[in-house]
């Protein structure tokens, strides 16, 4: 008889090669919820979103939120997109974000990119880490209309006040030196910035291509694999700009679906890695298995 449930073990990294370049995903943590509804379909019925988490076997209204931020090896830059809560972590469950990197055979000073897709506390708060940076020798890329948006501060959502404090601390003194981006422009070869706007003012995907591999790293178009997949007109209770990220999550959807492409999202279940098809009018989420290992 086991008298207390044992600890979980999972795993926490992940890493394969897309052609020449080589893509880690990190397992910065988790946390756990109970409002599946209404936050993944706040104009959706309760019985609504009950019904897909039915369908795609998982329970109702508790849910598993995961931050999975990715890094890209282009061999000649690494690039690391969103990484994380780091040592500001308020969950926790996470902030494992620069222990699990030297998991996977990386030195915070290797950093040479660092990608922010938009400006929300769990894609921004490890730029710094205690006084310092954490990544010393990266450059640092927003996107433009997305640092604009938090600079000016204006028709900041009733629930993003904390969000415009930690960008006026951790983004704002970095603006002198970083780099901005609008979507179509390439970060390096190969890697280039998509129009993702609403899940917040100037959010971004990201194409990756390395010869005729590609793969979208959607970031947060997505919220939930199975909710939000299924249903992209419901609204998502963390969009800053629910329907401009509704027609921003059609689009990427079609295109990661019909490009037959690979995507990542940040908050996928771990590994976080699979494709989308369209299915009954909507789409589905594959989870990745083993296409990349071959
Ligand atoms: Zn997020």
């Amino acid at each position: 008889m086991v008298a207390n449930k044992p600890s979980m073990t999972r795993p926490t990294v992940y890493q394969f090669n897309h052609g020449d370049f080589v893509v880690t995903n990190i397992l910065e943590g988790f946390l756990l919820r109970d409002d599946l509804h209404p936050v993944t379909g706040t104009n959706a019925s309760a019985a609504e979103v009950e019904a897909v988490a039915e369908a795609n076997r998982i329970p109702f209204p508790n849910f598993e939120h995961q931050f999975v931020p990715t890094l890209v090896d282009t061999g000649e830059k690494l690039i690391a997109f969103d990484p994380g809560f780091g040592d500001k972590s308020p969950q926790p469950n996470a902030g494992h974000y620069n222990a699990r990197l030297a998991d996977a055979g990386y030195d915070r000073e290797d950093v040479d990119i660092v990608v922010i897709t938009h400006c929300h506390p769990d894609h921004i708060a490890n730029l710094t880490h205690g006084d310092g940076l954490t990544f010393p020798n990266a450059e640092i890329v927003f996107g433009e209309a997305e640092f604009d948006y938090w600079k000016k501060g204006e028709n900041i959502p009733a629930h993003r006040p904390p969000t415009l404090e930690m960008f006026r601390k951790i983004c704002e003194p970095l603006g002198e030196q970083a780099r901005f981006v609008k979507p179509g422009d390439e970060i390096v070869s190969g890697v280039t910035a998509v129009e993702a706007f609403g899940h917040s003012a100037g959010h971004m995907a990201y194409h990756v291509q390395s010869g005729s591999n590609e793969l979208m790293i959607m970031s947060d178009t997505v919220a939930h694999f199975a909710v939000s997949i299924a249903h992209p007109e419901w609204k998502f209770g963390m969009d800053d700009d629910p329907d401009t990220a509704i027609v921003s999550r059609q689009r990427v959807l079609a295109q990661v679906a019909d490009g037959k492409m690979a995507a990542i999202g940040f908050h996928m279940p771990f590994p976080s890695v699979g494709y989308i098809d369209r299915h009954d009018g909507s789409y589905v989420w594959v989870p990745h298995s083993y296409q990349y290992n071959l």
